[in-house]
């Protein structure tokens, strides 16, 4: 019998995702009926996004399992009336996106590239970048993302530090984890990327002490989560010169408001929450592959944990 499959997110993403969906599911063998709307108690998953207009779960009794399409979670991971697993999204496009978008802003500012690009009088001024290997590049977050961030960034040589709640052991990178490895991570970081999740225990975790410790002149990459950062403590450092140069992606008020002191900062280069889109191709796979372990028995994929925030 086929599994019932609610879309749940705004009405102008159906059109991107209807065939890549049904098309994934004809691939891993689930038969199902997909749709935007049906009755509440007849829902196997829910393929969900947390912007949608669907806020309550409780009248979701058959359901399975809501499988977000975001790879963020706060928005839905506290719903007080989700008492069924979570699924985050990890997309193998979206994370080609991130890595991509982190390695292009980490190289913009170990080349120094704005000096030839902002270049407004015709001085002939060598500048030699230091080689890969003499930058040190930390990534706070080894998840999906900061971990194949940071294997890129091995792979170009740079010298790369990562840290984590729980201890890893990864290839050719420094790895972190706990309030004393934090402050090491920090100490090092002439290029810092923030790639954790927005939890209770992450929000404003990089305040004036901890941005105090990043080495004079470091730069921040942040396309993680706005509440990362403590935004007056950041603007008081690139005020001072003690941080370079601010790439933000995320903000807290999402679109930054016009006002924000960021967009004028000269110090500052704004991106409109692009770094990493999920994709729908990719995406589809993914929750077509954790439709079909969920029909058959297999423990679900990516699971967010309650307990954690993400
Ligand atoms: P993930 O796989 O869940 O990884 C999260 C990482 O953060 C893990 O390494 C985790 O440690 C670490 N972490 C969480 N809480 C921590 C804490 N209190 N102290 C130290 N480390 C902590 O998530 P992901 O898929 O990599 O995504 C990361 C974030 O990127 C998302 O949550 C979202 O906010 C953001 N994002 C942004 C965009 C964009 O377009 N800008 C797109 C997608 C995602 P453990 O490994 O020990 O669990």
């Amino acid at each position: 019998m086929a599994v019932n499959v609610l879309f749940a997110a705004r009405p102008d993403r159906w059109e991107t995702y209807a065939a890549p969906l049904r098309d994934a599911f004809a691939r891993a063998g689930v038969d199902a009926h997909l749709a935007t709307d049906m009755p509440p108690a007849e829902v196997d998953y829910i393929v969900y996004a947390p912007n949608s207009p669907l806020q309550v779960f409780t009248p979701y009794t058959r359901a399975k399992a809501v499988l977000n399409l975001w790879a963020g979670v706060e928005d839905i991971i506290g719903n007080p009336t989700l008492a069924i697993p979570l699924a985050r999204m990890v997309d193998p496009g979206l994370t080609r996106g991130m890595v991509e978008w982190v390695t292009g802003h980490v190289m913009r500012h170990h080349l120094g590239m704005d000096a030839d690009i902002t270049r407004s009088d015709t001085e002939w001024e060598p500048h030699t970048p230091p080689l890969a290997y003499e930058r040190k590049v930390t990534i706070l977050g080894l998840g999906a993302l900061g971990r194949a961030a940071a294997e890129t960034l091995v792979s170009l040589g740079f010298d790369v530090t990562g840290w984590s709640r729980t201890e890893k052991t990864l290839p050719g990178i420094t790895c972190l984890s706990g309030e004393g490895g934090l402050d090491k991570a920090l100490e090092t970081a002439e290029i810092l990327v923030l790639l954790l999740p927005n939890t209770a225990d992450t929000e404003n975790l990089l305040n004036a002490k901890r941005i105090g410790m990043l080495p004079r002149g470091a730069f921040i990459i942040n396309p993680g989560r706005g509440a990362l950062i403590d935004d007056e403590a950041l603007l008081s450092a690139l005020d001072e010169g003690h941080i370079a140069h601010a790439t933000l992606d995320v903000f807290r008020t999402e679109p930054l408001p016009a006002e924000h002191r960021y967009w004028s900062h000269p110090r500052v280069t704004v991106t409109p929450h692009i770094a990493a889109e999920t994709r729908a191709n990719t995406a589809s796979e993914a929750i077509a592959e954790n439709i079909r372990r969920g029909e058959a028995g297999e423990t679900f994929l990516h699971l967010a944990d309650p307990s954690r925030g993400y």
